[in-house]
């Protein structure tokens, strides 16, 4: 039997997990009346969200000129937070199908995706898509893409992932197309090896590793070694995805299925990693993923630190790019220093624990991570809390930065790029209707709510990504907000320092209608260096009582003031653990 191995690469929204849909009927591989639109989506966040969070991989098969093909195609996540894992996947595949939906063109991830396809040496098949939509942009979409990828626009497919017009075509056009499997055969001869491209943890089998077998074959009861640990086990049951789990005799070269590895600890199985019959050079140079974003998490409620850090061990066994520490603090108690790979990522997983979870916890201002030296030498912080003032230098990440819009949005992103310090290094055009803009900017801005402004001013149209691109000196400062004279820990940012005053007087007026009132009426401040450079009233519930009448006895007064005060530190206690979600974080954010 052949193999073909294949991903879906788009932008996001662009059709991949419909297409995948359409793959599943014409395979037959889903029976018609189990059904339902993103099939492979199967995370209760990714059908609500209605995006893909978690890699899907699944084997088909086909017959076409009497010769039945086994199929295994991965569904891709498209956001840019999941690119590492994607840029995985794509080292499992021969074959990729790049996907552009033909109402919105080519995009930035359809740029940095074909890229990433292109270096991994993949046979590239172009498709446009939602073809029912706009008819009329086909043949203008088709033409692009094909400028892209460097082939005729003959060659390239079109599709409804909808109505399924074309759809077999495109299928039979991969099996015709792409390559079958090629073998990387290792040095030291006649071992196994598989490329791990991501990971799920079962109760009973440990983490299950899923694989593209590169050399020889995996039988469950064999031994073997993961190459970046040294850490070897013996393999539980080895099998397909159907796209459940179904245990098979044994994975052969060029096959896609999954190795249950029974090992109970995640952090052992590394995306990107080699499994091997014996100690050998592994198949890839293997990295670990880069957090990019860190906020502490504390509990709250009904929720106490044991439950929260058990649930980020769980979350962790399916998100290998969760990475945490334990963290304490005076006011918040024991929590948890966490790195996420995006925005995305966080609000993801913060959604996940109160869902899933039930949890109850408040989170700080996410930061990026800076490079700080000191008299001490240079460390790195991740958390604002952290940062002292007596620092000598401070660097902080950059990250380069690829924006691709229509001509018209041209002046818009320009004040966009002033406002959010992104350095402009070249504008030029990318075909008769978009200019690719390439910048540079830090990535501490990116986190202020770029994305969202980004599509605003060009109604949606400019798309952009970034890759992590080095680091700068930068000038900052330490803000932290007071209420009634004492600071709030989840509140504290990290500010440049020419920007202080005005994010100081911009955040206490936001907070201001944000934080719950009280009895009383209380002072919002925000501190710099020991300086009050803000302030602002949140005004009571209550109206005060104000003088308490003209014969009102001197000790009732006090005893009244005095209880007042004593409720206070009790508010003022609830008040230090006030929750604040990653959106109002996000609304905190903006520029
Ligand atoms: P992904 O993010 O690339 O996986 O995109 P999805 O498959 O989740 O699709 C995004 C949205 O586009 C969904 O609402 C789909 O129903 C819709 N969609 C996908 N393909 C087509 C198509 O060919 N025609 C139309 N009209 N809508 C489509
Ligand atoms: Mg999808």
């Amino acid at each position: 039997m052949e193999i073909r191995n294949f991903v879906i690469i788009a932008h996001v929204d662009h059709g991949k997990s419909t297409l995948a849909d359409r793959f599943l009927e014409i395979t037959r591989t889903i029976p018609t009346r189990e059904m339902k639109p993103q099939y492979l989506d199967r995370l209760e966040l990714e059908r609500e969200r209605g995006i893909t969070i978690k890699m899907a991989p699944v084997r088909m098969s086909y017959v076409l000129n009497s010769k039945t093909y086994i199929l295994n195609l991965i569904d891709t996540p498209g956001h840019s937070d999941f690119a590492y894992e994607v840029s995985r996947a794509l080292l499992a595949v021969e074959g990729a199908i790049l996907l552009v939906d033909v109402s919105k063109g080519i995009q930035a991830q359809t740029l940095s995706n074909f890229r990433l396809a292109q270096q991994a040496n993949l046979k590239i098949i172009g498709a446009v898509n939602k073809i029912d939509l706009y008819p009329t942009r086909v043949e203008k979409t088709k033409i692009s893409l094909a400028k892209l990828i460097g082939v005729k626009p003959e060659e390239i497919y079109a599709v409804s992932a909808k109505t399924g017009e074309g759809v077999k075509e495109l299928l039979e056009g991969a099996i015709v197309k792409i390559p079958p499997p090629k073998n990387l055969k290792s040095e030291g001869g006649n071992n196994s090896q598989a490329l791990i491209f991501d990971s799920l943890y079962n109760d009973h089998k440990g983490v299950l590793a899923f694989t593209r077998i590169f050399s020889n074959e995996f039988l469950s009861d064999q031994s073997a070694i993961l190459l970046s640990s040294k850490r070897k086990f013996t393999i539980k049951e080895v099998g397909y995805f159907t796209p459940d789990f179904k245990p098979a005799l044994k994975l052969s070269e060029g096959e896609i299925g999954y190795l249950a590895t029974g090992l109970k600890e995640p952090n052992l199985i590394k995306i990107g990693d080699t499994i091997s019959s014996k100690e050998t050079k592994p198949l890839i140079g293997f990295k670990e993923p880069q957090a990019v974003i860190f906020v502490s998490f504390y509990p709250t409620g009904k929720t106490n630190f044991e439950e929260l850090e058990n649930s980020f061990k769980r979350l962790r066994l399916n998100d290998a790019a969760l990475s945490f520490e334990r963290d304490s603090n005076e006011i918040l108690g024991k929590g948890l220093k966490v790195g996420f790979l995006g925005e995305l990522h966080f609000e993801i997983t913060s959604e996940r624990l109160e869902k899933e979870f039930h949890l109850e916890f408040l989170t700080t201002f996410p930061s990026v991570i800076y490079r700080i030296v000191d008299k001490n030498g240079s460390h790195y912080i991740k958390h604002p809390q952290d940062f002292k003032d007596d620092y000598i230098k401070v660097f902080q990440p950059i990250i380069r930065v690829e924006i691709l819009t229509p001509v018209d949005y041209l002046n818009q992103i320009l004040s966009l790029a002033k406002i959010f310090h992104l350095n402009i290094l070249e504008i030029n055009n990318f075909n008769e209707e978009n200019l690719l803009i390439t910048g540079r900017m830090p990535l501490s801005e990116l986190i202020k709510d770029f994305s969202d402004q980004l599509k605003s001013v060009s109604m949606g149209y400019a798309s952009f990504s970034y890759d992590l691109d080095g680091e700068e000196e930068v000038n900052i400062e330490k803000l932290e907000i007071l209420v009634a004279g004492e600071p709030i820990p989840a509140l504290t940012r990290l500010v440049l320092k020419n920007e202080v005053e005005k994010e100081g007087r911009v955040l206490v007026e936001r907070l201001k209608s944000l934080l719950p009132r009280q009895q009383f009426s209380q002072a919002l401040q925000a501190k710099v260096r020991g300086k009050i450079i803000a302030r602002e009233t949140i005004p009571a519930i209550y109206k005060e009582l104000g003088n308490f009448g003209k014969n009102g006895g001197d000790r009732t007064r006090k005893m009244k003031l005095w209880k007042k005060q004593k409720r206070g530190k009790e508010k003022l206690k609830s008040m230090a653990r006030v929750k604040i979600s990653p959106e109002i974080f996000r609304e905190l954010l903006k520029k």
